[in-house]
């Protein structure tokens, strides 16, 4: 049982669970085979108040919380679905709430909001992903126009956005003080992108490199101060990973779930493959991670709520969550035999899509390093 939700959030929860069983389950591997989801189905989500969950009504949002937003990713989690909303809800959103000018906010927000334009945070560059410190892309100051030029890869909806916040390089000499965020919209001179980019999972969360070829934007389209985008993402990334956590946790559990029943169903020498002492051990453990693991990150998620949690414990919760999730889906998928090995059973896509969270949102070697820090304090 769990204690996080209050009886409102199980009600949205209801909501949502339709709006995904009607308006993503039955559409999902069209959009897997065409590399992205269609801008239609952003604006039924809009309509549906899933998008931008923790945005105040005054910007077009649905004024909910973090758990609204942690709802929304597990249910997509349920139809086995991995879309790029989290980064637009969760990411693209938040920054320009917290940060961004109210013209800025007045502008975006509510387009956002209704799904009318999809949003995307474009940090990575070809030649620097863990080391944000190190992007080249910069933009330089003329009149009232900061000039953008400079090339990002790996961007979640960067093929579909409307709006992209970049991360760029104001002072070059100055390193982490240097970066600022600035926002470009679509249709901006100079700015392109490539055709969503050949991954081995994520089929249905287009992803493209983006191009700036001396983009001229409104210098109100700087998000925040002048070199505080380094500060503004730090501030940002332990709420990332959480959620990151949650969806992992969300994975197992959905993927148990279905490893259980596949088990129970499926005779091999003429007993269910769960009768093997060997499958009712390995889903034994399993639970038991299982249960330890949505422990913790329902606790992580409810001092989030209470106060914000620590980039020390987002970083455990995320490290935690991606590892054990990778081992488990590992398991799972085995336990299916070949069929484990089709795109059309859950769990083969599960564990394919699964890999990246190991890598993107701060590899597991950078949080093993962020949690090192502390190791000589006895702090835990
Ligand atoms: C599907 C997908 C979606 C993405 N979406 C976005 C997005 O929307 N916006 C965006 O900006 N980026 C996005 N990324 C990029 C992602 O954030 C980067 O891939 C990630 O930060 C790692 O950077 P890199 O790929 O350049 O790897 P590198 O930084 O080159 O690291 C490679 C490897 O080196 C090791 N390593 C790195 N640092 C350390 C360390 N300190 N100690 C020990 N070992 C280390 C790790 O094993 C790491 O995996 C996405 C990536 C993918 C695959």
């Amino acid at each position: 049982m769990r204690t996080l939700f209050s009886p409102e959030h199980e009600q949205f929860r209801e909501q949502v669970r339709r709006f995904c069983e009607r308006e993503i389950a039955p559409h999902y591997r069209e959009w897997e085979k065409a590399g992205h989801s269609p801008r239609e189905f952003w604006r039924k989500a809009g309509e549906h108040g899933v998008l931008c969950t923790t945005i105040p009504t005054e910007y077009g949002g649905p004024g909910g919380d973090f758990l609204h937003a942690c709802i929304v990713t597990e249910e997509m989690v349920r139809v086995g679905a991995n879309l790029g909303i989290p980064v637009h809800s969760d990411m693209v959103s938040p920054y320009l709430l917290h940060y961004g000018s109210e013209p800025l906010k007045q502008r975006l927000l509510p387009r956002l909001c209704a799904g009318e334009i999809i949003g995307s945070i474009a940090m990575t560059e070809p030649g620097t992903g863990s080391d944000l410190k190190s992007i080249r892309t910069h933009a330089v100051r003329d009149g009232d126009a900061w000039v953008i030029s400079g090339q990002k890869v790996w961007i979640t909806n960067g093929f579909n956005c409307g709006v992209v916040l970049v991360a760029c390089k104001t002072d070059p000499a100055a390193g982490a003080k240097g970066v600022s965020l600035i926002a470009v919209e679509e249709g901006t001179p100079g700015f392109t992108r490539s055709q969503p980019m050949d991954k081995i999972g994520l089929k249905a969360q287009d992803t493209a490199e983006l191009f700036f070829d001396s983009v001229r934007v409104p210098a109100s389209n700087l998000v925040g101060e002048e070199g505080r985008g380094f500060v503004y993402l730090m501030e940002q990334l332990p709420q990332e990973r959480l959620v990151i956590a949650m969806r992992s946790a969300a994975t197992l559990e959905t993927q148990l779930e279905a490893t259980i029943r596949y088990t129970t169903d499926r005779k091999v020498f003429g007993n269910p493959i769960i009768g093997f002492q060997n499958t009712r051990f390995k889903l034994a453990e399993a639970k038991a991670y299982i249960t330890m693991l949505r422990t913790f990150v329902d606790a992580c998620a409810a001092e989030h709520m209470a106060g914000g949690i620590s980039s020390e414990k987002a970083a455990m919760a995320k490290l935690v969550a991606t590892e054990t999730m990778g081992r488990f889906l590992d398991e799972f998928l085995q336990l299916h035999g070949g069929y484990g090995y089709s795109a059309e059973y859950g769990i083969g896509r599960a564990w394919v899509d699964a890999r990246v969270s190991r890598i993107a949102g701060g590899a597991s070697e950078v949080l093993r390093d962020i949690i090192s820090r502390n190791l000589g304090t006895g702090a835990a």
